[in-house]
């Protein structure tokens, strides 16, 4: 079983909210987590995925009808878990609608919240999302900054990231005021190298490691005033690339941002 947290903390989500995975219905949640957090009164939010309720291993609608009751908080996490960028808007459409009307009519809720499979999301898929939800959330580490409602950074906490002085290090990031990513299309179909950041102060003391599923980037970062200019050293290959850039003042401040590479 893992968690996450994510430092986000508008007033509608109750601070320190825990996610008890991004498949939260895994039944291990309900039998062996949700006693745990009852007793520490640590409060849970579970994002489903409504196509495997009731499936081997996954929590019934009576179950998560009882959770409800016994004060988690219930989002969405689509139908079918399919990853967004992959299909067309009116796909996304139905997977939002299909799951949010299951959910009305097993729980009597509807949920303002919603988190994308695997974190992934593309310019289309916010926008889609933002006329259902209050806020998405991602999987991509780095502190909460309204500016970027609709792709919420959280942290993994598992067995490998789940010390107490990692739960203390996520939960204590501190925010940029405004970052400006481009490209700002978190999907990307052609491979590019060149990005540019402007964190709209002073970028000398920021430092951006960059990765995808090949490893870290030797980037070449040119530093003009406010804006980081980052020209990787290879094309990012297919899948997950992720910025994550800090600035170490009386905190730590953390920019997060997870690409998609097609
Ligand atoms: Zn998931």
């Amino acid at each position: 079983m893992s968690t996450q947290y994510s430092p986000a903390h508008p007033s509608y989500i109750l601070s320190n909210t825990q996610g008890c995975s991004a498949n939260g219905e895994a039944v291990a949640c309900y039998e062996v987590g949700l006693p745990v957090f009852e007793k520490f009164e640590v409060p849970v939010t579970l994002f489903l995925n409504t196509e495997n309720i009731g499936g081997q291993n996954y929590m019934s609608w009576g179950q998560l009808k009882d959770a409800l009751n016994r004060g988690v908080d219930i989002q969405n996490h689509t139908h079918s878990h399919s990853s967004l960028p992959t299909l067309n808007e009116l796909e996304i459409v139905n997977e939002i609608e299909k799951s949010q009307k299951l959910i009305l009519e097993n729980l009597g809720i509807t949920p303002n919240l919603f988190a994308y499979p695997f974190g992934e999301n593309s310019s289309t898929a916010q926008n889609v999302v933002s006329q259902y939800f209050d806020a998405a959330f991602g999987q991509h580490s780095g502190a909460f900054s309204i500016n970027q409602k609709y792709f919420i950074p959280r942290f993994p906490l598992n067995e490998n990231y789940g010390s107490i002085d990692r739960i203390k290090d996520a939960s204590s990031v501190l925010p940029f005021n405004n970052v400006d990513i481009q490209p700002s299309n978190p999907y990307q179909i052609e491979p590019i190298t060149r990005y540019v950041l402007d964190f709209q102060e002073d970028a000398s003391n920021i430092n951006c490691f960059i990765s995808d599923f090949q490893g870290s980037f030797n980037q070449t970062t040119t530093n003009l005033s406010s804006k980081l200019l980052i020209e990787l050293n290879r094309l990012p290959v297919k899948g997950r690339l992720r910025f994550n850039c800090t600035k170490v003042n009386n905190g730590i401040f953390w920019f997060g941002y997870q690409y998609l590479i097609n």
